[in-house]
């Protein structure tokens, strides 16, 4: 299919974007395009104005920054796994950047447009979830920062308003007691996740701290699982406390079944990979 009409403008820079998406209310950033262009060719929407932000290289880039790594949002998903900042600072977006897609599409995608997309079952917005990152954003009403726990609000739904511009995407910067752990399940690899799970603690003595489990590909959003979290905060791991904290997901999980898996499949293997990252949050980065 062809996609409906549509206007096209290149900005000149970053105020020229907010210029250009205030004028239309039915406008859309033109990042990578690897989702927009897809729903324009299925008709899935039909804005009339793509603001092509593609030229603009103060929203790309990734920087060290007080203590946190900042990420322009234009920086390409392949650009960041190939980062020496991102494996160092932020692990669990290098474990996760390679099960997405596969390199022509991250090629062009951009860390920012999946944040913006906000599918349920990527793996970038779960990754600034777990790790309690912030946005920056700006409008044509000035710019502010939200917090990774307010920025997803529903199915393809965030904080962002119809002419904002997502800027940057801010991680605490990994230190010597920082834990990670990804997994997820796919039909095939490079498939959007059946079930996934993007995790970070801080390792304090035996116990693990600051535990934030984010799902994704379990419902319209990406999500933590408080439950859980609250099962392995401040406790020493083992096969008996990781079963605890599996068995209380019930509580904090109800995924919608899908074309690929049941309910309860999916519960099951939201279950099962729960059991796989917590042996992961108890390892020392690499
Ligand atoms: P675009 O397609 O240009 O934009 C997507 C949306 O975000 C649009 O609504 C756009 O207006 C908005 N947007 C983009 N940038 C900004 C910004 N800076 N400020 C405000 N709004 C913005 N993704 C996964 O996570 N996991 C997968 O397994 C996966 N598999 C894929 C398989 C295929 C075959 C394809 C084609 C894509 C797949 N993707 C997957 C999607 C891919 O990661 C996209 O790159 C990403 O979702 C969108 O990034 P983009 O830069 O291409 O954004």
């Amino acid at each position: 299919m062809k996609p409906a009409p549509f206007a096209y403008a290149k900005a000149r820079s970053l105020d020229h974007a907010i210029e250009l998406m205030a004028k239309d209310a039915e406008g859309r950033i033109l990042a990578g395009g690897q989702s927009l262009i897809a729903t324009l060719n299925m008709r899935l929407s039909a804005p009339t104005l793509l603001v092509d932000i593609n030229g603009l290289s103060e929203l790309r880039g990734i920087h060290r920054k007080d203590g946190n790594l900042e990420i322009g949002a234009l920086t390409r998903q392949r650009e960041a796994e190939r980062s020496s900042d991102i494996a160092r600072c932020a692990p669990l977006v290098a474990k996760a950047l390679p099960h997405i897609a596969h390199p022509a599409i991250r090629n062009r995608g951009t860390i920012g447009g999946s944040i913006a997309f906000a599918d349920p079952a990527a793996e970038l917005p779960a990754c600034l979830l777990a790790l309690g990152g912030e946005v920056d954003v700006a409008g044509p009403g000035g710019k502010r920062t939200v917090k990774a726990d307010d920025f997803f609000k529903g199915l393809f739904e965030t904080a962002l308003a119809p002419n904002d511009v997502l800027t940057t995407i801010r991680l605490p910067a990994a230190t010597m007691d920082s834990r990670v752990g990804f997994a997820e399940l796919t039909r095939r690899h490079g498939d959007y996740a059946l079930v996934g799970l993007a995790a970070s603690a801080r390792k304090d003595g035996y116990v693990l701290r600051d535990v934030r489990l984010a799902f994704f590909g379990v419902g319209a959003t990406t999500l933590r699982a408080r439950k859980a979290e609250t099962e392995l905060e401040g406790r020493a791991l083992d096969d008996d406390r990781i079963k605890v904290a599996a068995s209380v997901l019930a509580h904090d999980l109800d995924p919608p079944p899908d074309v690929h898996a049941s309910s309860a499949t999916k519960r099951h293997l939201a279950g099962v990979l729960l059991k796989r990252v917590a042996r992961q949050l108890d390892e020392p980065l690499s």
